[in-house]
Order: structure tokens, then C-alpha cells, then sequence
């Protein structure tokens, strides 16, 4: 395919960025294709640009003027490539918006991702960190991933294992801008089960037995918790938690119990503990603080908002002040999860 390579100047991400910054994009381009890609890679390099690409905005932090190119990602398709007894094989465009995905298995009767409903943002970004919700990750549902190679400039398909899914992790993370995701495959096996185990499903659905509830009803339940909740980024700016929770060796968990008997943990592995990070930004009293236009959600300390009028220069002053007081009340150092964009 012969594609018009076109950029468009000064384009405005306002709308494309959940925390609602005013950021202007040098150049920006539009992908309806996967053709499109390698040829805007090269035109990007040929014109001297650094290139990223961009789904929805929900994880990002931008800065107010983003040099070089950005590919703005709208590849819209969805394919179902096998529906057998044991498991359905769909192939889905990088564009495709997570949510509407999610209600779409479930109107098919394809179950398993239903815990994962109300998550802003792309098909194309899930793998990214592995996006997960009540218990579930987006790995256990991802037989592939098809990028484009920017070092090789080679398509490849990934399969599950080389893509070093982790915790809110994967390849993709550890080298960003190098593979762009045109499409993920699922396999959403026939054999499902119920899984309400995080506190807030469980009380959902305390009346009931487990394995009586419905997918399409955890679905209706989970959107119901997360309005509740979390800010909607159309109202108040945010990217969700702003902090990853951190893994700590199950013996300086013993030690920061000691201290701090009410500290909320979870078990990650044999000799690991996961650390829920709003409990200790909460504890450090930054929970609903506000200051001047960015701020902490009054019911999750673990998301940072902006009511306008704030930058990204704002929001990671707030970040940084809410890490060092973490580290110094609990020895433990706090992660910024969204990737962060910094001027050129
Ligand atoms: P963007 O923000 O556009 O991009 C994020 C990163 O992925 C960037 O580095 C970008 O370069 C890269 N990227 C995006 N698309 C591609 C592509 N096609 N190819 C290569 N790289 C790409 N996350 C969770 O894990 N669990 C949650 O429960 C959750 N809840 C949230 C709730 C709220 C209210 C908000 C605002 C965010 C939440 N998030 C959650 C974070 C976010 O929604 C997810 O990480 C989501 O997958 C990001 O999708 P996006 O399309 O907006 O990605
Ligand atoms: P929550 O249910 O109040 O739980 C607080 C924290 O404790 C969460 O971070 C969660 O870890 C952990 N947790 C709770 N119950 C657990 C269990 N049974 N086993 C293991 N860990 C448990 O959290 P919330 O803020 O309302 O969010 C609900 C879910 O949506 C969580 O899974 C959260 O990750 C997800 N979410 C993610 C984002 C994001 O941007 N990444 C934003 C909003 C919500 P985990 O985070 O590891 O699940």
C-alpha cells in the first residue's frame, strides 16, 4: 500500500490525554492501517523526528509542547479467528477502545475479561502493562502481539512467553518506542469461572452463590465500584493509580509490621508481599490534599488528579513530594506507573 505520509503540525492532544493537559503535539498522525506504520517510522527518521505512539492517553504523562512524531493510534477491527468448544481466538485493532472490547465479548457470550471492564484506553496499549483489575491480568487472555519492529523494521508476532508479562510490566515497557502494536490476540477459553475475591466484589455479591453470578453481571458490578470510586477523567483529569504498588521481600514486610501493625499487604509469591501503595500515600495524610490545580482523590490516594489549568510539571511536583514522604515514613520507594513525557 502506497501511504500518504502526512502529518499533521501543532496538533492539539488536549482531548487525548486523560489528565486534560494542554499539550501540542510537533507532529501527529493518524493510523487507521498497519501499512501505515513502517512508512511513517521512516518518514519520522528521515525528517530527523523522534516518534511515540499514543492510544487513548490514559497512561501517559505529556508535556505541554511533544516533539517529533506521534502516531495517534485508530486501527478499528474486530476479527474472530476461531470460535471452537474449548476457546474463542479473536484478533482485535490496536485502536479498538478497551471497554467497548470488553462489552463486546461479553454480548457475544465470550467470558473472561470481564473483571477488566471501565479501563480507559486501547486494546493496543493493554499489553503494555499488563492491565489488570480485581485479581485478573490481561496476560492470561493474550495468546499474541502483533508490532512493528522500529529497531529491525520487521513485523512480528509475539507470542505470549516472549512478551516478559509482569506485574503491571511487560517487554513493551522495558523498551518503550521500539515496538509498535498494530493488533492483539486473544483465546478466551470456554471454561470460566467466577472470580469476585477482591473485597469489593465480594461484598457485591455477598447474598449470592459464586458460582451462580453471571459474567455479565461482575461486569455491571465492576462499573458500578469503579464510578463509585475513581475519578471520571471527562469530570476531574487523572490517570488512574500514579503509583505502582510495591513488591517487597517478605521479611522487610515483617519488620515494617512490627511498626505498623494496620499496614495493608497481600501475598505475591513464596518470599514476596505486595504493599497497597494508597494505604501508605493515605497514612502520609496526602489523601483528598490539593495543591493548586493537581491533587489526591479523597476516596483512593493512589490517583492524582488535575482540575485544569495544571501541567505536567505540577502533577510529578506532587509526585515527587508524595515519594518522599513514603520513603521516609517506610523505608519503601514508590514507582510512577504512567510513562512520562518530558520537553524536548
Ligand atoms: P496510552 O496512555 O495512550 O499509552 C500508554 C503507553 O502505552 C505509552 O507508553 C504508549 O506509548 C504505549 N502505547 C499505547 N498504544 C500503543 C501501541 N499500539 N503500540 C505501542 N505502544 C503503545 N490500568 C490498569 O492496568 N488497570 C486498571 O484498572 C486501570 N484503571 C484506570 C482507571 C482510570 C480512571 C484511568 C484514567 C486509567 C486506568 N488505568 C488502569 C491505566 C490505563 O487506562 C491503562 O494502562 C491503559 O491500558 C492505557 O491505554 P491507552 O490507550 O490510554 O494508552
Ligand atoms: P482496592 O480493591 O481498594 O484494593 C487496594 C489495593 O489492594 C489494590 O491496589 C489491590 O492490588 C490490592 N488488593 C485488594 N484486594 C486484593 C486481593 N484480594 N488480592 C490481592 N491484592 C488485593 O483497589 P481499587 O483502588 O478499588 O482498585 C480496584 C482494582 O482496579 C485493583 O485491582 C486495581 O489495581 C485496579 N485499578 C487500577 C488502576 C491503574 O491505573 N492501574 C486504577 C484503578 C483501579 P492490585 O492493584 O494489584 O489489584
Amino acid at each position: 500500500m502506497n501511504f500518504d505520509y502526512k502529518p499533521l503540525a501543532n496538533y492539539s492532544l488536549r482531548e487525548r490525554n486523560t489528565l486534560g493537559f494542554d499539550v501540542v503535539a510537533e507532529w501527529a498522525l493518524p493510523i487507521t492501517q498497519a501499512e501505515q506504520i513502517p512508512q511513517a517510522i521512516s518518514g519520522a527518521k528521515n525528517a530527523g523526528l523522534s516518534h511515540r505512539t499514543l492510544g487513548g492517553g490514559s497512561n501517559v504523562v505529556l508535556p505541554t509542547q511533544l516533539a517529533g512524531l506521534t502516531l495517534l493510534m485508530d486501527i478499528d477491527f474486530i476479527e474472530v479467528l476461531e470460535n471452537r468448544a474449548t476457546k474463542t481466538r479473536l484478533r482485535v485493532g490496536a485502536g479498538v477502545n478497551w471497554h467497548d472490547f470488553v462489552r463486546w465479548t461479553l454480548g457475544q457470550n465470550y467470558r473472561g475479561l470481564e473483571n477488566l471492564a471501565l479501563i480507559p484506553g486501547t486494546v493496543g496499549a493493554a499489553p503494555i502493562q499488563n492491565i489488570g483489575a480485581y485479581g485478573v491480568e490481561v496476560k492470561e487472555y493474550i495468546d499474541a502481539v502483533e508490532a512493528y519492529d522500529c529497531q529491525t523494521k520487521q513485523w512480528i508476532r509475539l507470542p505470549k512467553k516472549d512478551c516478559r508479562f509482569a506485574y503491571r510490566h511487560s517487554v513493551f515497557k522495558d523498551e518503550p518506542n521500539r515496538f509498535v502494536i498494530a493488533a492483539v490476540i486473544f483465546d478466551l477459553p470456554k471454561v470460566w469461572q467466577p472470580r469476585v475475591s477482591y473485597a469489593d466484589l465480594t461484598n457485591h455479591f455477598a447474598n449470592r452463590v459464586v458460582n451462580a453470578i453471571t459474567a455479565p453481571e461482575i461486569f455491571e458490578a465492576v462499573c458500578a465500584i469503579r464510578a463509585k470510586k475513581l475519578p471520571d477523567p471527562k469530570v476531574i483529569g487523572n490517570v488512574g493509580s500514579f503509583f505502582q504498588n510495591p513488591v517487597i521481600s517478605n521479611q522487610q514486610l515483617q519488620s515494617l509490621k512490627e511498626q505498623f501493625p494496620q499496614i495493608v499487604s497481600y501475598p505475591e509469591s513464596a518470599t514476596h508481599s505486595k504493599l497497597a501503595a494508597g494505604w501508605l500515600i493515605d497514612q502520609c495524610g496526602f489523601k483528598g490534599m490539593q495543591m493548586g490545580n493537581v491533587g489526591v482523590h479523597d476516596k483512593q490516594a493512589l490517583v492524582l488528579t488535575h482540575r485544569g489549568g495544571g501541567n505536567a510539571e505540577d502533577l510529578l511536583g506532587l509526585a515527587g513530594q508524595i515519594q518522599k514522604k513514603v520513603k521516609e515514613a517506610f523505608g519503601v520507594e514508590l514507582t510512577v506507573e504512567p510513562m512520562i513525557y518530558s520537553e524536548p
